[in-house]
């Protein structure tokens, strides 16, 4: 069947489903990219790699992420015709490139860029060793554990509570609509990347979730970097605390195995991580090495 057809009669299928026509035919002729709006001005938008935060208000519009250089531009040519406001300041997460590596696309469009101290360091180290520093925008504010500025009726403070997924992970609260950006320390029921290279920590990460379910209210939304096909890049509290124990089950399993004498190739071949069956897919053996040496080292 040609594409054309299936979509006419798929679309007519699903037309007694009150789907009309026009938004059905949207579902496949769309851009590449998603923007959710949470509220009437914060929003995320999604196409490849980490979860981007945005919001509008009188002063400007900020932006948390950057994703890559083919990615922002649309972000970017988007909003711009949502809002009419310049862009006030670029926010990163932390440094890794589906966060970081779309900067560059700010360079003429905001003179302002904030990261975690170690987010700066990192994003350097990466870009000398792969020899791409003239493709960087790199931040040029940081902070080493609170940071507050307002925009708007928006008051935003960025919080570092230690090592994690990274050693330079900041958490974004947009403290009057209650909205965290999570960046990488939230990766909704999908194994994550466990960055040693940068000083990440299970151990210390869990304690980060800690802090984090303590700082914020029972009621807080959360905005994560990263989910797993049928899941969503927005959350609460249940979610950090899914996580949470996820991380505090793949140290335990790990543990566990290694005190029965297992190697560490018998123990990359779990398949599931006991007590969160709900971590499925591809990149089990991300967080089962990075324990393994984690558990290894003491
Ligand atoms: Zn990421
Ligand atoms: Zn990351």
């Amino acid at each position: 069947m040609h594409r054309r057809s299936f979509i006419q009669n798929t679309a007519l299928t699903f037309g007694a489903l009150s789907i009309s026509h026009k938004n059905f035919l949207k579902m496949f002729t769309d851009d590449p990219w998603k923007i959710n709006m949470l509220t009437d001005t914060i929003g995320v938008f999604t196409e490849r790699g980490g979860t981007i935060g945005f919001h509008f208000s009188k002063d400007g519009i900020t932006v948390i992420d950057a994703q890559f250089p083919d990615t922002a531009p649309h972000l970017i040519t988007e909003l711009k015709k949502r809002n009419d406001q310049p862009f006030r300041l670029l926010i990163n997460t932390h440094h890794h490139l589906d966060h970081t590596s779309g900067n560059i696309a700010f360079k003429d469009v905001t003179s302002r860029v904030l990261a975690h101290e170690n987010s700066l360091a990192n994003q350097k180290n990466v870009a000398v060793k792969n020899k791409n520093e003239d493709q960087q925008y790199y931040p040029n504010q940081t902070f080493s554990t609170v940071w507050e500025e307002k925009a708007g009726n928006e008051k935003f403070s960025l919080h570092y509570f230690g090592a994690g997924h990274t050693n330079g992970d900041a958490m974004i609260h947009l403290q009057h609509a209650d909205i965290v950006h999570m960046g990488d320390l939230v990766f909704n029921r999908r194994h994550p990347f466990v960055d040693r290279s940068a000083g990440a920590s299970i151990n210390s990460w869990i304690n980060v979730l800690d802090k984090a379910m303590k700082k914020f209210a029972s009621k807080t939304q959360y905005i994560f970097g990263h989910a797993a096909d049928g899941y969503d890049v927005t959350g609460t509290k249940d979610d950090l605390l899914a996580f949470h124990d996820y991380l505090g089950n793949v140290l335990k399993f790990v543990g566990d195995e290694m005190k029965a004498g297992k190697t560490k190739d018998e123990i990359l071949k779990a398949t599931e991580i006991p007590g969160s069956p709900e971590w499925k897919g591809d990149g089990i053996q991300r967080p089962l090495t990075a324990a393994f040496e984690e558990l290894s080292v003491g």
